[in-house]
């Protein structure tokens, strides 16, 4: 259904003005100061059926009055009255923007940040899922004995890491004897796909076959790279 487009507030500020000195009745639509009669009266229909003012018989003419006004007898402000400033005084639309931008950034914001920690959750969901498969695996059982042996205390090694170690010796296996002789932890594990050995890169020594279990545990790795 039309409705009646909402009068510029200068054209409500007139007819408020001209109607707190008495009813108006419509041919005298000249009172309100505004040139357009038709403004007028438009105006004065959308204000009356948003229930700011109130038309009246007064013998044959019509006559309009406020039926809400600004303030009470004692001079303060109404809450019909706040309804009205609505009309009569002209919205900041820049600065009510400029508001509502930075609230949507600083939402967003805050969001992102909730985000990145939703998800290490989520991996941390996903290790304590896959602890008791890693740390009962023999392949783990006998790294942490190598642990023990070179003299290392597991526990102080960062459990991030020590998570992401126990997962790298799943898929290829860490060199336990540079480990417990020379207390490091040797990654570099070179794959002879001729004699189908994995040899230490450090101490040049078999590790192990390229057996089929090794080759499996091919998944993207749920732990993050240590940091060093
Ligand atoms: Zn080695």
């Amino acid at each position: 259904m039309a409705r009646p487009r909402r009068p510029s507030y200068k054209t409500c500020q007139a007819i408020y003005a001209r109607l707190l000195k008495g009813p108006l009745w419509l041919d005298d639509w000249r009172s309100t100061g505004i040139k357009s009669r038709s403004t007028v009266y438009k105006s004065l229909r959308f204000l009356e059926k948003k229930g700011f003012l109130s038309r009246k018989r007064d013998g044959h003419k019509i006559v309009y009055v406020i039926k809400k006004p600004l303030h009470n007898e004692k001079g303060i402000l109404t809450i019909d009255g706040i309804k009205w400033l609505d009309y009569l005084v002209k919205r900041d639309r820049k600065k009510e923007r400029e508001v509502k931008k930075a609230f949507k950034k600083a939402v967003e914001e805050m969001t992102k940040f909730e985000k990145e920690r939703l998800k290490i959750y989520n991996e941390m969901y996903k290790i304590l899922r896959k602890l008791d498969e890693y740390i009962e695996h023999p392949s783990s059982q006998e790294l942490l004995k190598a642990f023990e042996k070179a003299g290392l205390d597991w526990k102080e090694i960062p459990i991030g890491k020590l998570m992401w170690l126990l997962e790298e010796n799943l898929k290829v296996p860490i060199c336990t004897e540079c480990l417990i002789k020379r207390k490091v932890i040797v990654l570099n594990r070179i794959k002879d796909f001729e004699t189908g050995e994995i040899i230490c890169g450090e101490c040049g020594l078999v590790i192990a076959e390229c057996r089929l279990e090794y080759e499996k545990i091919k998944r993207p790795s749920p732990f993050p790279p240590p940091k060093e």
